[in-house]
């Protein structure tokens, strides 16, 4: 096992490590607009108003792309 290690060079460590990373960032991005069962994305998104909105799923979206949280 440890010559196994000695024979991992950063070329062979990095791309696994930014790799990791960018799916973790992708993963977080993914969950901050995904809201917990029972409660709606729409109740406090900027958009959530018949002029701003016109996605199918407002007022009760579980996930939504457009989701920005008000302020
Ligand atoms: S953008 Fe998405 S979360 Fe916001 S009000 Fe419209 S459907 Fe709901």
């Amino acid at each position: 096992m440890s010559q196994l290690l000695h024979m991992l060079t950063l070329d062979m460590v990095l791309p696994v490590v930014v790799l990791s990373l960018l799916a973790a960032a992708l993963t977080f991005a993914a969950i901050s607009k995904v809201k917990a069962v029972g409660t709606y994305l729409c109740d406090d998104c900027r958009f959530n108003d018949i002029e701003s909105c016109h996605k199918a799923e407002r007022p009760r979206a579980m996930s939504c792309t457009a989701y920005e949280k008000t302020s």
